[in-house]
């Protein structure tokens, strides 16, 4: 199928790109970015004459932030394609069940995809707690944004998430894997004096079962990232590691990865059985437990970031 890519920046190429181009289901037909652009690839800066001049294009993946995407994403639906959404799946909860609905009004599919829950480990882990009483899980998200996130202003502005960005990643892990539902009962949002989000946050959870259920987020990590979530049960103690690439019960490492190797050519293999098959697939539970995180949370002032460690 031929598929455009709309959004030319860092996770486009990093990981878009080349998941589309190694994978036999899809072809990439065009993309639509102001600025970016693949080399060989017809390139457009306006969704609109894209739609209108490519009408064999019948998939539609967006790379943009969350507060620029849902304009793309409702045109991109109105045209009669189907569309694959980058996480978090919109700015707001309301937004995103709104292209929701209009998807399925229009017998259309809509992904939005959450790259960890293809980390290889994820299945395994799901399949390891299923049948086991949670006691505690604490996740720890620690990571350094100026790696992750050089010079992206958008992090930083209303609706730019802050460490959610990556801390919903970490959510959206937690959601697939354990067998109940959460909800958030405090946080403490870490936001610095020059922002708008937060770059540090701690969440508290209800778990049905009465299980302890944590999370630490802090993109003032140096070094090496540390994305970890933890499961005691009275059957063992479960970790996951990189970000769900690895697994460790009691210490020892357990578990296959997965064969289709990598968290993107997943995404794309997924959604193009969803095309096949003609559904959606629109969980919006770890963006539930961010805007809960956002209604509840206390704010705390704290030093002004600055893209120059030195400065800060
Ligand atoms: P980015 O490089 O800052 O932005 C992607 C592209 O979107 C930009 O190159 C720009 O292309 C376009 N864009 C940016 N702001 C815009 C605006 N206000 N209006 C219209 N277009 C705009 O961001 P990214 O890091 O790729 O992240 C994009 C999404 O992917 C986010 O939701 C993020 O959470 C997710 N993601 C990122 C990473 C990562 O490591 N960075 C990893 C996984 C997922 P043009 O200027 O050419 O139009």
């Amino acid at each position: 199928m031929k598929i455009a890519l709309v959004g030319i920046g860092k996770i486009a190429v990093d990981q878009h790109v080349p998941a589309i181009k190694n994978s036999p289901d899809w072809e990439l037909a065009a993309t639509v970015s102001r600025e970016g652009s693949v080399e060989g690839i017809e390139a457009f800066t306006d969704l609109g004459q894209m739609l209108e001049a490519r009408p064999d294009i019948r998939v539609v993946s967006l790379c943009l932030p969350p507060v620029p995407r849902f304009d793309p994403a409702m045109q991109a639906l109105e045209a009669g394609r189907h569309v694959m959404l980058e996480k978090p799946p919109g700015a707001t909860l309301a937004e995103c069940h709104a292209l929701d609905r209009a998807a399925r009004a229009a017998g259309l599919t809509l992904f939005a995809t959450w790259h960890s829950r293809e980390a290889d480990m994820v299945a395994a882990a799901k399949a390891w707690l299923a049948d086991k009483r949670l006691e505690a899980l604490s996740v720890t998200w620690k990571e350094d944004v100026r790696r992750w996130h050089p010079g992206q202003a958008w992090i930083w502005q209303p609706g730019g998430f802050g460490v959610f960005d990556p801390g919903i990643n970490a959510l959206s892990i937690v959601t697939e894997i354990l067998p109940d539902d959460l909800h958030v009962t405090g946080a403490v949002l870490e936001v610095p004096a020059n922002c708008q989000t937060p770059i540090a946050a701690r969440l508290d959870f209800h778990h049905p079962g009465g299980a302890q259920v944590t999370a630490v987020f802090d993109w003032r990590q140096a070094g090496d990232q540390t994305w970890e979530i933890e499961a005691v049960t009275p059957e063992g103690r479960l970790v996951l590691r990189d970000g769900g690439a690895l697994m460790e019960i009691d210490g020892e490492s357990r578990g296959q990865p997965a064969t289709l190797a990598g968290e993107y050519p997943r995404l794309y293999r997924r959604m193009a059985e969803l095309v096949a098959q003609g559904q959606s697939d629109v969980d919006l539970r770890p963006m539930t437990l961010v805007a809960d995180a956002f209604t509840l949370g206390r704010r705390e002032t704290v030093a002004p970031f600055s893209e120059d460690p030195d400065a800060a």
